[in-house]
């Protein structure tokens, strides 16, 4: 067992890690779920996961993606938990990408896919630091690529100013809240690579393609989006 391992093991026994759906005690955090939310999962899992493009007009995207359906309150009280209590989770529900997305296999360290046939790296959607100070995207995006086996270029795109929150307004609001809003910092790391673009929550896709088009003007030769949940009306 590793360290960390080790280590988080003893934190576990001063304060137990509670699955982030239910808020239930479980016995580790590399579960992330209780055996009950692992039974519900079936209610909130997107299936196929492929995001339909005329749902969501977004744009400068080969392909979207997403793990869970957000109105789910399961799904929802995760989220907030991961953005909003304790670091971890971010980690936890990017191994669930992992297992569900892209066949990792955590008994044999590999994923049935070989992602580096298909991508170059993963970039996360920058700043969507919680009021806890910590990104929740990167965090997602370096455990995803350590799972997958693949780069993770959290230093390429950054936000170029800062821009008021999308929560509340609609796709034309955003789209205009966004103009301008990233910029590549090195060119080098997206240039002529196929890009797997990260996010948490993908509600009209306008974040996701304002980045993406950011960065196919830096350089990069595609991108495709993969997000933990996706907003949409049913
Ligand atoms: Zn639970």
């Amino acid at each position: 067992m590793r360290l960390e391992r080790w280590m988080e093991t003893g934190i576990d026994l001063v304060y137990p890690p509670r699955c982030p759906f239910c808020g239930t005690i479980i016995s580790s955090r590399w579960e992330l779920l209780c055996p009950e939310c692992r039974d519900r999962e079936k209610e909130i899992l997107r299936r196929p996961a492929r995001i339909d493009r005329e749902k969501h007009y977004y744009y400068c995207i080969e392909s979207a993606a997403a793990l869970y359906r957000y109105h789910h309150p399961l799904v929802q009280k995760g989220i907030l938990r991961m953005k909003s209590s304790e670091p971890w989770y971010a980690a936890g529900f990017a191994r669930l990408m992992a297992v569900r997305l892209y066949g990792y296999e955590p008994a044999q360290g590999k994923a049935l896919l070989d992602l580096s046939l298909e991508y170059g790296c993963i970039v996360p959607v920058p700043d969507s630091k919680t009021g806890r100070g910590y990104w929740v995207t990167g965090l997602m995006a370096r455990e995803l690529g350590r799972l997958v086996g693949l780069p993770v270029e959290t230093k390429a795109l950054k936000k170029a100013r800062s821009t008021v929150r999308q929560a509340g307004l609609d796709r034309e609001e955003r789209l205009t809240n966004l103009i301008g809003a990233f910029k590549v910092i090195y060119p080098e790391k997206v240039e002529g690579k196929k890009i797997l673009l990260l996010d948490d929550i993908m509600t009209t896709g306008s974040t996701v393609s304002c980045c993406a088009q950011t960065l196919l003007e830096a350089g990069a030769a595609s991108v495709c989006a993969i997000c933990l949940a996706v907003s949409e009306q049913e």
